[in-house]
């Protein structure tokens, strides 16, 4: 089966108990049980059954299952947002004391989420180049994992997840991918080399804003060394499902970051449109990529455009597309503030992979607590503005921003 194809009638499609052709909404917190020798054997994984939501519900399993499924995983764990799993699959293979290798230029909020991993003792050092090279020479006794964005927001570099991998394994590291702006539709990190994935679900899978959400996705084909990964030496017997057992029975459960059912039904049924979003959004982006670096004032930053320093990966990764979002430099401060003002169609606010058009000025919102240093790696300067852009007709986007820019 072909992406699309897979996307409708893959395995999440059929199997629930009244022939419903979505999964129902289990908006329960828990489960009843006739008798309480049945309740115990769910409780003692003896049997197959959900207990309390907060450990497991049905429509989150079929969202799970559907992201695992357009992976390529093994397992999937779905999460109140996207900051809960980022924060959920770090804490279950570090403990204080280890190392982190993480690219430049993340999302904001990962930042962020690094300096109270720091009060717990887990270190983050950052790598210049995101490729096997830039890694190795991070790598010591205590690094344990290595966290990148495959195409990071807002800066657009892309990782180079198969160098990267190569050498992580070579040393007994497993490549944690953040791969919320590429989507499955684009690339399976796993394929690549990867061995978890994590997604905000919030964006482009959800994609019609309406539910925050994420998603970690395992492999399930890392060899854990428990010596090394201490963190995990409870679960040996599991082997190569370690993480996953880690992680559902041990940091989500009890750090209790589940997601809603109706939000997993909403991220559900707005997936079912990934396919054709990504292509339209995708196609928009360069349309409108191309127009803007035609216009010689606003240096554009879009990964396909030529010359592009990541220009290389979006062939031998992203399946020869460019993402959904881009950024400008405007000049100046206020000139960003006038043309995302003038604009008509895109929306201000702060967020991405919605099928509306959006714009923000990063620096003064998504990067307000962050030093000139960490804005600058992110690719955010006083003059950026970041465009995520939506499924409107690309000729409409077009002509806004150019008159945007020229009015402003
Ligand atoms: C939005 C985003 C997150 C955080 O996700 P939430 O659902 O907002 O918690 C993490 N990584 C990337 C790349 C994002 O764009």
């Amino acid at each position: 089966m072909q992406f699309n194809t897979r996307l409708i009638h893959g395995r999440t499609s059929s199997g629930y108990a009244q022939r419903e052709i979505l999964p129902p909404i289990s908006q329960v917190s828990a489960f009843r049980y006739d008798s309480m020798e049945e309740l115990e054997k769910v409780f003692q994984h003896k049997s197959m059954g959900f207990a309390y939501t907060r450990i497991g519900n049905p429509t989150l399993a079929a969202f799970e299952q559907r992201v695992s499924e357009l992976e390529g995983g093994a397992g999937a764990v779905c999460t109140s947002s996207g900051m809960s799993a980022i924060a959920a699959a770090l804490l279950a293979v570090c403990q204080s004391g280890d190392e982190i290798i993480a690219g430049r230029g993340l999302y904001g909020g990962t930042i962020d989420l690094f300096r109270d991993l720091e009060k717990l003792g887990i270190h983050v050092v950052f790598a210049e180049q995101m490729t096997g090279e830039g890694i190795g020479k991070l790598i010591n006794e205590k690094t344990r994992v290595v966290f990148g964005e495959l195409i990071s927001n807002p800066a657009l570099s892309i990782m180079d997840v198969p160098s990267v991998s190569t050498t992580a394994h070579a040393a007994g590291i497993p490549v944690f991918v953040d791969s919320t702006t590429a989507t499955p539709y684009l690339a399976n990190p796993l394929k690549l080399g990867a061995d978890v994935v994590i997604h905000s679900t919030s964006k482009y899978i959800n994609g019609g804003g309406n539910a925050i959400g994420g998603m970690i996705v395992d492999g399930g084909k890392f060899k854990w060394d428990f010596e090394k990964h201490k963190a995990l030496s409870e679960f040996s017997k599991y082997r190569k499902m370690a993480f996953s057992v880690r992680l559902r029975t041990d940091v989500w459960e009890n750090f209790g970051g589940c997601m809603a059912p109706l939000n997993a039904f909403l991220s559900y049924t707005g997936m079912d449109t990934l396919g054709l979003r990504m292509e339209r959004i995708c196609r928009n982006a360069e349309t409108l990529a191309m127009a803007l670096s035609g216009h010689s004032e606003v240096g554009v930053n879009y990964p396909k455009l030529p010359g592009h320093p990541f220009k290389r990966y979006v062939d031998s990764e992203l399946s020869g597309f460019g993402g959904g979002i881009l950024t400008f430099r405007a000049g100046s401060r206020e000139r960003a503030f006038r043309i995302i003002n003038s604009l008509k169609y895109a929306v201000i606010a702060s967020n991405i992979g919605d099928l509306r058009t959006l714009v923000i000025h990063p620096a003064s919102t998504l990067y307000i607590h962050s030093s000139q240093e960490e804005k600058e790696a992110a690719g955010v300067y006083e003059d950026t503005v970041r465009v995520s852009v939506g499924i409107e007709d690309g000729r409409d986007l077009v002509e806004d921003f150019l008159q945007a820019i020229r009015e402003s």
